[in-house]
């Protein structure tokens, strides 16, 4: 693999060391010519891939074949590795033993696939601060404004689901891609259960961050995706309670999913086996597996400590710079993972991105971050008027987010905010 420019940082006796980022040493063009090295602050978007993951990959290539249904070796090798995959991330996300795990292409299409096993009837809620991918998929759904404060999600859910008949389903997020803020999830599962409700728990970004227990926070379903998890791109996970699973349509109809196909067609009444109709994504299951194992192995005492450590310094100097403010929906000191967007008052966040890309080397993310409800909430109800003006720069509210993981340095947070006092200077 490319060799990472950055060295991984120091870990402390009787800690593993944390595993590098591949590609870290990539320059990009700047403004003027010349190339510098690329401060990746946009993992929230999609992860690089870690070293293991990289191995794991490269080391799965040179024989794989179909998995499940084929007699040579390369197959059993492939079906071996693929179930191990499976294992893999049901141990690293602490599910129960009878918990289905199907392997998705990534957090929506989890979603998606959750949203068609819900019992006739189901009512979902959800509040706006939820990402599209798990604000949009239910047919039926009771939409909650965003809370002022975590006890009053957990009061308002409390409420909402006491007003169902019917089966019900709460939606959350644990960690918000838009501020990074935790969510009281084992709270929200509580709340939920007491109703007769299950929970299903969007952990797109909580997962990278912190150790997700689906068994310990009482959850009946996670959602995850790789590619921002440190693997790259095509898989994800759905993982969860099997009988709503058991019981609906497949997902997609096809080889796989079947017992058997006569005049009429017996479903299979394995989850994992229903709902993955079709070759599946072998290599992004190994990937992911290979990033589980690799955080796992690592230990989370060393990743949050540094994170926090750098998101610390990110929060610290985005506040010291005139005319930035950073978008928070609860307390400042509120609990949150690697995760910031701001705006810069008055300057169009497309135009600070763009900026922050071609003079500085800095990648960012711009815009509402497909959670459109919670950004204009953020922005237009808590923002002073001139800050709130910057917006999009199309007219539509918007904002800058900078996210962080394994391989952000100090360096690349120091460029940023370097970058962005000029901005804000005009
Ligand atoms: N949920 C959250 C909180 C996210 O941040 C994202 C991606 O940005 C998603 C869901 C959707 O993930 P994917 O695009 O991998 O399906």
């Amino acid at each position: 693999p490319p060799a990472a420019a950055a060295a991984p940082a120091a870990h402390r006796p009787g800690e593993r060391p944390i595993p590098a980022v591949i590609g870290a040493d990539l320059r990009v063009p700047v403004r003027g010519g010349g190339l510098v090295p690329y401060a990746n602050l946009d993992y929230a978007a999609s992860a690089p891939c870690l070293e293991p993951v990289y191995a794991a990959v490269t080391a799965a290539l040179p024989a794989y074949s179909s998995v499940h249904r084929g007699a040579g070796y390369a197959s059993r090798l492939t079906t071996a590795r693929y179930e191990r995959a499976r294992e893999t991330v049901r141990a690293f996300a602490g599910a129960r033993p009878d918990d289905a795990v199907v392997f998705t292409r990534n957090t929506t299409d989890a979603m998606n696939l959750l949203a068609r096993c819900l019992p006739e009837g189901t009512t979902v809620v959800v509040f706006d601060t939820e990402h599209h991918a798990s604000l949009l998929p239910w047919p039926r759904a009771v939409r909650l404004a965003p809370p002022a404060f975590p006890g009053e999600a957990v009061r308002m859910a409390d409420e909402a689901l006491a007003g169902i008949d019917g089966p019900a389903l709460l939606v959350v997020t644990a960690a918000s891609n838009v501020t990074g803020e935790l969510w009281p999830v084992a709270a929200l599962a509580h709340i939920a259960h007491r109703h007769g409700a299950r929970i299903a728990v969007d952990a797109a970004q909580f997962a990278p961050h912190r150790p997700l227990d689906i068994t310990a926070l009482d959850l009946d379903y996670a959602a995850f995706s790789g590619h921002k998890l440190y693997a790259p791109f095509g898989a994800g996970a759905l993982i969860g309670r099997p009988d709503w699973l058991a019981q609906a349509e497949p997902y997609l109809r096809g080889g796989g999913a079947v017992r058997s196909v006569a005049e009429t067609v017996e479903w299979s009444d394995d989850p994992e086996a229903r709902h993955e109709a079709g070759t599946p994504n072998v290599l992004g299951a190994i990937a992911l597996a290979a990033a589980c194992e690799a955080l796992g192995a690592t230990g989370w005492t060393p990743l949050i400590r540094e994170e926090e450590r750098l998101l610390a310094r990110l929060r610290a100097g985005l506040a010291a710079i005139d005319g930035v403010h950073e978008l928070c929906l609860w307390e400042p000191d509120h609990p949150r993972v690697g995760i910031v967007s701001f705006v810069v008052a008055g300057r169009p966040a497309r135009e600070v991105a763009e900026e922050l890309a071609t003079g500085h080397g800095i990648g960012v993310r711009d815009g509402r971050f497909c959670a459109h409800p919670f950004v204009r909430h953020l922005i237009a109800a808590r923002l002073p008027g001139a800050a709130a003006a910057g917006g999009c720069g199309d007219g539509s509210i918007g904002a800058v987010r900078a996210s962080i993981g394994i391989g952000t340095t100090d360096e690349h947070i120091d460029r940023l905010l370097a970058a962005l006092r000029e901005i804000a200077r005009g």
